[in-house]
Order: structure tokens, then C-alpha cells, then sequence
């Protein structure tokens, strides 16, 4: 059975039993949910609905969701189940069925002729077996469900908390789990084998969680009010089964891969143990590599970004462990791409971005390996000068930070020069850059979130957000909850946007007939929303009518800003490339940010092109218009689906006419002509692969515009000429200083030039000693130098005067010195002419007098006793 036929049979099976079918969710999660980096299970895209945060579209569903586990990583090619991205089929059930249904269906499913059609005896269900620190025993009801299926008890296998006992983080929702095993054969394994062993001949291919509890602060558990379904089946390992082949790297979905690996390479899978890991994490890190990139990630060293390059760089590192010499990330890319395209259509539609940044990251890659190698080079000679077998840590954390070198090469390559690192120092320093970086990207207040949320679903109504359509509401306050002037309240309709999507959250006021209060924060809580206010004057009351008004003057610019960000959006992939994809953005009343993926710096012209478009479709006065529509239909119509859109069939679609569509929740206003202007101000790099462009448009530009025609009118007075002329002005300024500082310099050298040409030759050297005007002593010195290079064996004696000081040099070539003369008995007899005194070494002295008009003299008297020594 082919794996797209185990995809279509679980999925049709669940079907069949009034299940909904979903799409897969992308592999970055939505924005909505920021706890995780990328999404590492099934059920991860429906967290709104296990949270009662949001309704679901049915209240079964069931799904083949595309996952990444970092975790996995350093598994890959050692086991034969492990990838780092694979596919989870499951299904779920919303305070529908429970465990009975959800071992009834798996049961089915699993020993059907017309499901997987497994021998009942070969499968072992494992079961909570109870844990003292959660305070509760076996999970009895698990056991009396696989004993009504049949399974014996023999059969039926206790495991504590870290096998089967899941929970998505420290605190909430959480329960028991029961994981279907099936034994392989002794082929596999030994007689004594048994699930949860870790060995390979009870292989793990499906696991039921059973959510029933709520874990606390405290760590106590209690039951929640509604129990959920939430199942995850590995499709690679159900091929690999049933396909029986040793690994999920034989299956239907790999081989290609592999094969692709081994006529690169040369090798044989099987060969050896380090081929085969090699080929296995070739093949794995191929796979994520390209579904990373078809969902928008891009190569950078921070958090999902630094996941795709070290994927990619191990890959690389592999290959030529293997000793693949060309490039070949894009072979494996595009044999990721044919096998898997049918069933994930991005892959198609993504592919020149795809090869655009594998190309990219290869031959920035190939940079660093060079440049580390040059360094581990370095390093290897130091620890042999310094005879020692020990290489530092720093040394090997610098390679891995700076130069993104993978740890395992410093190793390796420091190991061939029989060199080996500080493992716990490195470990050492990976922590504390791990806290660094999770310090940085905390963001304050989870516990703020957590008592907001507590408050929303206290209040027990839901908060419908009526701005789109108005900036006033009459409604009431529906909930409320006081702390000494501050209030969280609850509208049931609420014209205040909560900050999502980029956009900030609006400000205003709310009145009621006892008072009034500032809106200081809006939460959005899946689609439901809460407030916070400050009060002003009076106080407010639970259950009195209000008047909630949202200040429209940050309300308009910010959606003029918001407007202005879809058409540059449009407007960058226009000029640049449709591997242009938003990786981020500011959408505020002040100005609007917008990071995008692209790797390089924007050039003038570029960026002149994409503001004048902007500026075109905005005089065009395109109308702008929202719809709601089924997710299939925006993405055939060709709109924009952000980084990490958010799941969900009905869509919000933003068009603007003619120009783009592109899902996005935020505010906008309805027609392009009302951003009046816009203006490019900044274009930055944000992270590595991302740019960053900053702009103002409306009201803002206008203010910008004005404050630069300001600067042009004081520039054109302080150079006192009409504001057209000013850049020539200024350009002749800058020629003139040019001109003054080169001046002396020229003089300089025509001075030097007719010193040269006055040397007289004696003795094969040549001779100068004159009188100059130079500006101090280090410029005669200079010039000394300057003459005594130009003439080679020579003597230079300098004379000038200064401010009524007299300054003597005497600077004599090596070939002079050798004939007996010696410039510091030379300078000394010109000195005492000019009443001073000073010396030196035979090569140069330097003296200095009092009476500037003996100077003639003292140079006269310095070249006879240069003629002297010489003759
Ligand atoms: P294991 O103990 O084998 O790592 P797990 O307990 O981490 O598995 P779950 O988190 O329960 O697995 O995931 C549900 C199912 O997804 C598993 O039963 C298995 O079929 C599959 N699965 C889990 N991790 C991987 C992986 N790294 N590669 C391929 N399939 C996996
Ligand atoms: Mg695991």
C-alpha cells in the first residue's frame, strides 16, 4: 500500500464516521499561537478548540497534518523510525466521543481486512499505568476499552508518565494516552523485547490521547467539563509496515530520495553503518528542507529560520562526508518536489522560491565552510605550538556561532589532527546563548494572558468585533472586573481592533451614564475579545449601556498604513520576485514596517520603482473591499495566504481592486486614494534573508514632507542661494575644499621636484642643502625623506624658519653614512650657526636655533662639512 493510499484510506475511514476532513495547517504555526517555533503534531492547529477559545467547524474532525520535530534530529538515520519531518493522520473529537470510540475506531481501523488488516496478535496497547507525583492510579477505563476489543491482558502493557502520559506544556490541558504497538517479528528484535522498550521490534505507530484533565500551577489535576479525542498516526511508519520494509526510509516516499543520495554519492545504502545515517539524513533533511521552505521559512540564524539552516547544513556536511563534490540541495529538492507534489501542491507552486534560497544557502554555505576550515586550521596549529590535545570551547562555540559550523564537523575535522574539544564547556556556552535568546524572546506577561482569559470565559459571552464596519458602538458593558482605577471589561459588541495581524490595537473611550474610561489594551483571545480600561471620570458598572468610541484619527492613519503595506506587498513582488513573502510587519498610525524575505539589499533604483508604483495605485483610486470566503476559493483566486495564516475553512479576503488579495484580518480603508501619499523612509536588513522597509504614508507623509521642505528652505539660506540651486552650491563647496587640501600637497611635491633636480653629485652621493619654506618641523622631515628616497645615496640637510624658530634636518642615506658622515655632527654645525644646538643618529638628526636670518649660513656651513667628509 502506496503512503498516498494510507493517507486516503485513514482519512476516508474517519470520514465514514462523520468526521470532517482538513486541510493540513502550514508548518508555521499560526500567529495566533506564538508557544511553538513549528507545528510538531495534528492537533496543534486545532489548540483554539481544545481551549474552548473557539468553536469548531464539527465536532469531529480528523486530518494529515504536515510536522517537524527539532527534537527528533540527532534520531534520524541512527533508528529506523525517526524523521525530523513527517505526516500525522488523526482524528479528534470535541466533547464528542471519548476513549471507547477512540479505541473502537483505531481497533477497526488497524485489524480490518479493509483497513490495515494487522493480525490482532500482533498489536500491544500500552496504558497509563498511574503516577504518585499526579496523585493518580491506572487509567482503569483504557484497560476495560482494549479488553472489550479483545486484546488480552498479557497483551495490554502499564507505562508511567513519560511514555503515556501527555501534556503540551507545564500547565493545562493534559491526560493519559494509550499507544498502539505492533511486534514485528523476531527479526527485529529479541524474545524479551517489549513496547516502550526502544528497540525496533515494537514499533510505536499510533497514539490516543485521552485529554480529560487540567494540570495546575500547584500541580493538581482536575477533570475538565469537556474530554477530547486527540489521535496522531505516523504515515511513514504505517508504510513502512505495510510496505514491510526494515525502515520508513524504504518506503514508496523515500526511495526515490535515497536513490537519489547513492548515484550522487557513489555509496550503497547498507554498506556501512556511516553511509547508511548518511544517505537516511540526506534523504529526511531533503524533505524538510524543501516543506519548510514551500511554507515560507527562510534560512537565518533565529528560531524557525535557524531550524531550516541547520537542516540544510547537515545535509551539506553529509553530503561531503560522503563525498558528494557538486552542489545538490536543488536535486533534492526538486525529487521532493515530484514525489510529493500531487499531495502538497505549495511544493509546486513554491518551487522557484524553493531553489532561489537552497542555491542561496549553498553557496553562502560553501563560503563559511572555507573560511571555518581556515580557522579549525588555525586553531590545530595553535594547540600544536602550544602542545596540548585540547581544543577550548570558545574556540569551537566562535566557529559554531559566528560561522554557523555545525558542531559535530569542528569535531570531526579536530579529531583527523588527533585534537579533541571541551565537550561540557561547549555544552555549556549552547545554554547560556539558548537563555540569551529565550530572555530576549519572551514576551512579558503570559500570566497577564492567562488571568485574561480567566476573565473572558467567566464572563460566559462572546465579544463580536464590530469595527470593520464603524468607529462608535452603542452596547453595554458586559463584564467587568476592577482594580483600583483600572478595569478589564467585556463588550458584548465591541468596535475596538485588537492588535493582530501586525496592526496595533486601538485606542478610545468608553462612556457610560456614571462615567467614563480610557481604552489603554485590547486582548485578543482567539476571536473573542476583552479591554482594559483607565478610568477618567466617575466609575463604571457592570451592566450599564455604553458608548465605546474608537479614536479615529490613529484609527485612519493606521488603516491608511495598513492599505499602503498590502500594495507595497504587491508592489515588491511585482519587481522582485514572487519569492518575496511577508515575514513580519508594523502596521501603526506613525508608520508602517514590513519585513520580507528577499537576500539582498534593494538597489536605488528599486526601490524608486516600488514607491512610484505604490504612489500610482494609490492616485488610481482602487476601491478596497473585504470578503469572507472559503479558504480553497481565496487560494484560487490567487490571494496572499500570510506566514502562519490562521487555520480555518471561512477566510477574510482583503482586495483592492486590480492590484492584490491577500487574507488578512486587520482594518483598511475603502479605497486606495484615502492614503493620499506614500513614502519610502528606511530599507534595512532585519535578520539574514529578510529585508526591512520602513514608510509613512496620509497624514504622516505630509508631516515628513513638511519638515523636509523646512530643512531645503534653511539649507538655501545659510548657502544664500534659491532652494533649486542648492545641491550645485553645495557641490561646489565640496569641490573647493577638495581643492584647498590638495594645494599644499602639490606644493609639496614641486618643492621636492626642484630639490631633486639642485642635488650636486659628489663622491656618488648626491648633495642637497638649502634653505625651504616649510609649516613645521614634521613637514621638513617629510620632505627630507621625500628628497633622500628620490635621490637614493644621498645626504639632505633642511633648513626652515618658523614663527622666528629655526628647524634643522639632517637625513642621510645608509650609503653616506658608510663614507664616514654622520648627520648628527652635520645638523650640530648648522645649529650652532643659528645659535642652537641638537642631534641625533647618523641617519637623521634634528636641531633647532634662534636666529632664522643666519639660516643661509648654516646650510652653507652644513654642505662643507658634508664636502669635508666626503673628500
Ligand atoms: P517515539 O517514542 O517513537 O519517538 P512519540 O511518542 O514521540 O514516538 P507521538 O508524539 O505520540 O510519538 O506522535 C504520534 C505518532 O507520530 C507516533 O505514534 C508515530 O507513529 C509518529 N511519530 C512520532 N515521532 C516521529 C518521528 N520522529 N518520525 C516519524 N514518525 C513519528
Ligand atoms: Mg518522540
Amino acid at each position: 500500500m502506496k503512503a498516498a493510499e494510507i493517507r486516503d484510506k485513514f482519512l476516508s475511514f474517519f470520514e465514514g464516521r462523520d468526521h470532517l476532513r482538513m486541510p493540513s495547517a502550514s508548518l508555521v504555526p499560526s500567529t495566533y499561537d506564538p508557544s511553538v517555533l513549528l507545528t510538531t503534531a495534528g492537533m496543534q492547529p486545532f489548540q483554539p478548540f481544545f481551549r474552548g477559545e473557539e468553536e469548531p467547524p464539527h465536532l469531529r474532525l480528523t486530518s494529515c497534518q504536515k510536522v517537524f520535530r527539532t527534537t527528533d534530529i540527532e534520531n534520524v538515520g541512527l533508528t529506523a523510525r525517526h524523521l525530523t519531518f513527517f505526516q500525522m493522520l488523526g482524528n479528534f473529537s470535541f466533547g464528542d466521543y471519548f476513549k471507547q470510540g477512540a479505541v473502537e475506531a483505531a481497533w477497526e481501523l488497524s485489524t480490518s481486512p479493509t483497513g490495515f488488516g494487522f493480525d490482532p496478535e500482533q498489536i500491544w496497547p500500552t496504558v497509563f499505568g498511574g503516577d504518585e507525583a499526579l496523585g493518580i492510579g491506572p487509567d482503569e477505563e483504557a484497560i476495560e476499552c482494549w479488553r472489550a476489543v479483545g486484546v488480552p491482558d498479557e497483551r495490554i502493557v502499564l507505562l508511567g508518565r513519560d511514555d503515556n502520559f501527555w501534556q503540551a506544556g507545564p500547565t493545562g490541558p493534559c491526560g493519559p494516552c494509550s499507544e498502539l504497538y505492533l511486534d514485528r517479528g523476531l527479526e527485529f528484535g529479541r524474545e524479551e523485547d517489549r513496547p516502550g522498550d526502544d528497540t525496533e521490534r515494537f514499533l510505536e505507530y499510533w497514539n490516543l490521547v485521552f485529554m480529560q484533565n487540567f494540570l495546575h500551577q500547584d500541580g493538581t489535576l482536575t477533570a475538565l467539563p469537556k474530554q477530547n479525542i486527540d489521535t496522531g498516526l505516523g504515515l511513514e511508519r504505517m508504510a513502512a509496515i505495510l510496505q514491510d520494509v526494515p525502515s520508513v526510509f524504504e518506503t514508496d516516499e523515500f526511495l526515490p530520495l535515497v536513490q537519489l543520495g547513492e548515484s550522487l554519492s557513489g555509496h550503497k545504502m547498507g554498506e556501512s553503518q556511516e553511509v547508511t545515517r548518511a544517505l537516511r539524513i540526506l534523504a529526511d533533511h531533503g524533505r524538510g528542507m524543501t516543506f519548510l521552505l514551500a511554507d515560507g521559512v527562510v534560512p537565518s540564524n533565529e528560531e524557525r529560520g535557524y531550524v531550516l539552516r541547520r537542516t540544510m547544513r547537515r545535509a551539506i556536511q553529509q553530503g561531503r562526508k560522503l563525498g558528494i563534490e557538486q552542489r545538490f540541495l536543488g536535486l533534492l529538492a526538486d525529487t521532493v518536489i515530484e514525489v510529493m507534489g500531487d499531495a502538497y501542491p505549495e511544493l509546486r507552486s513554491q518551487r522557484d522560491t524553493i531553489q532561489k534560497w537552497v542555491t542561496a544557502e549553498e553557496e553562502s554555505f560553501g563560503r563559511t565552510l572555507e573560511q571555518g576550515e581556515r580557522l579549525l586550521a588555525e586553531i590545530a596549529q595553535r594547540a600544536k605550538r602550544d602542545e596540548t590535545s585540547w581544543v577550548a570551547a570558545e574556540d569551537a562555540f566562535r566557529l559554531h556561532d559566528t560561522y554557523g559550523f555545525p558542531y559535530e564537523l569542528t569535531k570531526e575535522l579536530l579529531a583527523e589532527e588527533g585534537l579533541s574539544v571541551d565537550d561540557d564547556g561547549f555544552e555549556e556556552l549552547m545554554e547560556q546563548a539558548r537563555q540569551v535568546a529565550r530572555a530576549s524572546g519572551r514576551k512579558g506577561g503570559a500570566d497577564g494572558h492567562e488571568r485574561v482569559l480567566a476573565f473572558a470565559r467567566s464572563a460566559g459571552f462572546h465579544s463580536r468585533f464590530v469595527g470593520y464596519e464603524t468607529t462608535e458602538w452603542e452596547t453595554t458593558i458586559g463584564a467587568l472586573e476592577r482594580e483600583n482605577g483600572r478595569y478589564l471589561a467585556k463588550l458584548p459588541e465591541s468596535p475596538f481592533y485588537a492588535e493582530g495581524g501586525g496592526q496595533v490595537s486601538d485606542s478610545g473611550i468608553v462612556e457610560t451614564p456614571t462615567g467614563s474610561a480610557e481604552v489603554t489594551g485590547v486582548y485578543r483571545l482567539g476571536d473573542d475579545q476583552a479591554v482594559a480600561l483607565t478610568k477618567k471620570d466617575g466609575k463604571l458598572e457592570v451592566g450599564e449601556p455604553a458608548r465605546a468610541l474608537v479614536d479615529r484619527e490613529t484609527r485612519l492613519a493606521t488603516m491608511a498604513n495598513h492599505t499602503a503595506t498590502h500594495l507595497l506587498h504587491q508592489a515588491l513582488r511585482d519587481e522582485l520576485g514572487t519569492h518575496v513573502r511577508q515575514a513580519g510587519s508594523y502596521v501603526g498610525p506613525d508608520k508602517l514596517r514590513f519585513d520580507f524575505t528577499h537576500g539582498e539589499r534593494l538597489t536605488h533604483e528599486q526601490l524608486a520603482k516600488v514607491e512610484e508604483q505604490v504612489n500610482a495605485w494609490i492616485l488610481e483610486s482602487h476601491p478596497v473591499r473585504a470578503v469572507q470566503t472559503k479558504r480553497d476559493e481565496a487560494e484560487r483566486l490567487g490571494a496572499m495566504a500570510l506566514f502562519g495564516e490562521k487555520y480555518g475553512d471561512v477566510v477574510r479576503m482583503v482586495e483592492i481592486e486590480d492590484v492584490s488579495r491577500e487574507l488578512c484580518g486587520g482594518t483598511h480603508v475603502a479605497s486606495s486614494a484615502e492614503i493620499g501619499l506614500f513614502h519610502l523612509t528606511h530599507e534595512t536588513s532585519s535578520a539574514s534573508n529578510v529585508r526591512r522597509i520602513e514608510a509613512v504614508t496620509g497624514a504622516g507623509g505630509v508631516e515628513l514632507f513638511r519638515r523636509r521642505s523646512q530643512q531645503m528652505a534653511d539649507l538655501a539660506a545659510m548657502l544664500r542661494v534659491p532652494e533649486h540651486d542648492v545641491v550645485s552650491a553645495v557641490d561646489k563647496l565640496q569641490q573647493q575644499l577638495r581643492d584647498a587640501q590638495q594645494r599644499p600637497r602639490d606644493d609639496d611635491r614641486a618643492l621636492a621636484e626642484s630639490l631633486v633636480s639642485g642635488a650636486q653629485e659628489l663622491a656618488g652621493i648626491r648633495v642637497v642643502s638649502q634653505v625651504v619654506d616649510a609649516p613645521d618641523a614634521k613637514a621638513l622631515l617629510e620632505l627630507s625623506d621625500r628628497v633622500k628616497q628620490t635621490l637614493g645615496d644621498s645626504a639632505v640637510v633642511l633648513g626652515t624658519a618658523v614663527d622666528g624658530r629655526v628647524h634643522l634636518v639632517a637625513n642621510f642615506s645608509d650609503a653616506a653614512v658608510q663614507l664616514g658622515l654622520k648627520a648628527g655632527d652635520v645638523v650640530r654645525v648648522a645649529a650652532e650657526v643659528t645659535g642652537g644646538g641638537g642631534g641625533g643618529r647618523d641617519t637623521m638628526a634634528q636641531a633647532g636655533g634662534r636666529e632664522p636670518d643666519k639660516l643661509p649660513e648654516a646650510v652653507a656651513a652644513a654642505r662643507v662639512a658634508i664636502e669635508r667628509g666626503l673628500a
